[in-house]
Formats: structure tokens, sequence, C-alpha cells
């Protein structure tokens, strides 16, 4: 089978990989029929030294069951699923909590030892509580934001409920990328009153006016900063979605909480330490990590197919299998925002 492999920076090759089949009895064999490229997969892209060894890629990925191992009771061949970006048991101690990106018998797609999304199949471990049953075909027209739930739109559902977005609520919204404009999806449809969104992208700006943004500061660092402070009577925001990972955008985040206020971080942090501003004596709280994507489909799923949110509008490129590597090169010179892999 067919299957993107990342050797190094700029890097990415469609290779013939080993056909993924069922090795655990826990196992799923998922054809892969939608698959992403998300704004994480451009760390490695941008930075990768240089490998022999390849790293397979893809955590967003929709497609069909075609096979199960002896021990899988829920999923079913034929069944058309939705693999979040990590799998896991859904019975340990951290999934009945809620947080399944930290099961104690889960992990994540890709590397040298799994599949991963961005390929024609996928051996999916712990099927059960991994994967979720869409009521839907294969090519319905929801489909763009039905993958959403896999990654982008639940990061940004994430980032909104660690920044205590509620009803009547200011929030501030650091970066416009897929995520940042699921997150404000996520803000308006938790009942925020004003959105504010920091980014200077024309075409990520519009579209997140449209899912609901009140105001857009294009400004950068102490200028942003101020800006927000004048958009919320010298206060700061009560919430905060830092959906870039930066250290600079990391430092805005936690410069624009007003007292009291939180922030939801869900950019994969590309510094080790947290920026030096004075949360303390503010009472921020600073919450936030890798999305339980899986905990939170149920919520989402209804607003999807009842077509109360469009997060699938954030794919702005669509291409097949053998167009990836343009992909990554779109995104990453900011020609698209997301790209969407249709098999
Ligand atoms: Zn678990």
């Amino acid at each position: 089978m067919k299957a993107t492999v990342m050797y190094g920076a700029g890097d990415v090759r469609i290779e013939n990989v080993p056909d993924a089949r069922i090795i655990e009895p826990t196992d799923a064999l998922v054809v892969v029929t939608r698959a992403a490229i998300c704004g994480s997969d451009l760390w490695p892209y941008k930075g990768m030294p240089s490998s022999e060894v390849g790293r397979r890629m893809g955590h967003e990925f929709i497609g069909l069951v075609e096979a199960v191992g002896a021990d899988v009771r829920k999923i079913k061949v034929g069944d058309l699923v939705a693999a979040p970006f990590a799998w896991s048991d859904g019975t340990c101690i951290y999934c009945q909590e809620g947080l399944h990106t930290s099961c104690l018998h889960g992990g994540f797609w890709g590397g040298t030892k799994l599949d991963g999304g961005q390929g024609e199949a996928v051996r999916v471990p712990q099927a059960d509580g991994t994967l979720y049953p869409l009521p839907v075909g294969r090519d319905h027209a929801l489909m763009p934001s039905l993958l959403t739930l896999t990654d982008v739109m639940a990061t940004g559902h994430h980032a909104a409920i660690t920044a205590k977005v509620g009803p009547g609520k200011t929030v501030a919204v650091v970066g416009g990328g897929a995520v940042g404009l699921c997150g404000v999806i996520a803000a308006k449809r938790l009942g925020a009153e004003q959105i504010i969104l920091l980014d200077r992208h024309p075409d990520r700006i519009e579209l997140a006016k449209e899912f609901g943004a009140t105001d857009i500061v294009s400004e950068r660092g102490e200028e942003a900063v101020a800006r927000v402070r004048e958009l919320t009577k010298g206060l700061g925001v009560q919430s905060v979605l830092e959906c870039v990972g930066y250290a600079e955008s990391t430092h805005t985040a936690l410069s624009i909480a007003r007292p009291g206020g939180a922030v939801g971080r869900v950019g994969v942090p590309q510094d080790e330490v947290m920026p030096a501003i004075n949360t303390f004596f503010s009472n921020i709280t600073i919450a936030g990590g890798p999305a339980p994507a899986r905990a939170y489909i149920a919520e989402l799923l209804p607003d999807v197919l009842e077509g109360r949110i469009h997060p699938g509008r954030v794919f702005d490129w669509v291409g097949r299998l053998d167009g990836v590597p343009e992909g990554y090169r779109a995104m990453n010179d900011r020609r698209a925002i997301k790209a969407l892999i249709e098999f």
C-alpha cells in the first residue's frame, strides 16, 4: 500500500510500505477514505533532522473498517469510523475521566512503528476504545467537518473548555490557523460575548469573522497586548485560547488574560520554558494540553450533523495521496490553511 513518509525537513514522500494488517486481537484494519495534514505535521516538516529511517505521517482520518481482531466487540466490518489523533482503550482510569490522550494503554499514530493516517490503510490498536462510528455514508457532504472532529475542532473546543469559556465571557484566540479558527467556533458555541482573534492573515481573518470573531487584532507583541486591553475596557480577557505554541504567542496569551482569567494552551509548545510573565498575582489559571478528542466527538457531532457549526470550512486545499507533498508545501508557505486528502 502507499503511505506518506517523512525523512527530514521538507522531505515528504509517498512510498510503498508494508500493507497494514491486524496484529493484536484488539486491532481493526481501516481503509482510509479521508485524511488531513495538520499544523503540527509542519513542526517536523520545518525542523526534522535528515534520517535514513522514515517517519509515517498523519493522525487525522476517517475510513471504512475492513477487518477486526477476535476481541473487538463494538466496531464492525463495514463501519465508517472517525479516528481521533490519539488511540486509547476507552476503559482505563484516564479514559473513564475523559482524558483519553493520557490512556494507560494508548498512544499516537505514525512514527516508525505504527501506520499513519496519511496512507491507504491503518492498523488501529484498541479499536473498540479508539474508533467512533459515524452515522453517514463515506462520501457524505459533511465529510470535511466530520474530519475536523478527529483533531482541530476537538482541539479548539479543548482550548475553550480549559480557558473556561462560558456565556457572556470575553475571549481572545491567539493564532488563526485551523485550530484557532475552530477555537472561534468553540467560543461562540459556548456562548462567549466578545471573541477577539489575534492574527494578521486576511484569509483567516475573513473566515474567523464568519465563525463569530467580533474583533481582530493584527498587531504583535506589546502592541497586541495594548490593543486587546483597549478592546476590553483596559482589563484584558477572561479566557485566552493559545493556538500557536511559540514563546512569543504564549507570552502574548499570558499577558492579555485579566485577573482571575484562564489560558487554555493547545499549540504544541516549541520552547521548554514558560515565558516569565507574572501570572501569580493575577490569579491566572494556565491549563490545556493535547485534546481528548475521543471524549469530545459525541458532544460535537450533533452540531456538525445538524449544521450548527461548519468547521470543515477550514479546509481550503484538497488533493489525493500523491499530492500530499504539495499539500505540505502549500500549508508551510501559508498558501493553504489546511489540506484535505481524498482517497
Ligand atoms: Zn485508557
